[in-house]
């Protein structure tokens, strides 16, 4: 697939309009780090990572976030960007009026069932979720939690295999390490 300036203006209109509406937020590490960075990343490791070339799944993996976290209406999205870039930010989209427990049950249950540009999302989403866990944890998380986190995600995409080696590979590979790392953190602590 080769790529226009068209396709371009998305991308630069895509970072553009994340990072105003992320702008007030951070991510939970301790560094309370600017919350595009990751949105930017989710798309750079579909990019670099997966070689992912479907201009809407790249423009989507900006968005992922901006309806689930931010005022972004759904209407807003589909009149810049169309309305297959709005479906496949809806299918990655958790439902915030339902609890916690539940959003994250439906993730594993519902991830089968996503299309495939939505299942690459999710991957590299959890790849860069992890990267965070290891690199860069939320201040308040303990280890246990994080491991957890872990699990969580490992059942998440268990549900997405089959859609691009590459990202399935890196995401087998960075779940290990970061597995050993915990593990050896709660050796050294002296827990359990
Ligand atoms: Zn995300």
């Amino acid at each position: 697939m080769t790529f226009d300036e068209k396709d371009l203006s998305l991308i630069i209109e895509a970072t553009r309009f994340a990072a105003e509406k992320h702008a007030n937020q951070r991510r939970r590490n301790k560094e309370a780090s600017p919350y595009i960075n990751h949105p930017i990343t989710v798309a750079e490791i579909l990019w670099q990572i997966g070689h992912v070339r479907d201009i809407s799944v790249l423009v989507a993996a900006i968005l992922h976030d901006t309806i689930e976290d931010t005022e972004t209406t759904p209407e807003e999205i589909e009149q810049l960007f169309g309305p297959k870039v709005l479906s496949l930010v809806q299918e990655v989209s958790d439902d915030k009026s339902k609890p916690k427990m539940e959003r994250k049950r439906l993730q594993i249950e519902n991830a089968p069932h996503k299309s495939p540009g939505a299942k690459l999302i999710k991957l590299g989403d959890k790849i860069s979720n992890i990267h965070d866990i290891t690199d860069s944890p939320p201040a308040s998380w303990s280890l246990q939690r994080k491991l957890d986190y872990l699990d969580w995600t490992e059942k998440v995409i268990a549900g997405v295999r089959g859609t691009n080696a590459a990202l399935e590979a890196h995401y087998d590979q960075l779940l290990n390490e970061a597995r050993a790392e915990l593990l050896a953190e709660r050796h050294q602590n002296g827990h359990k």
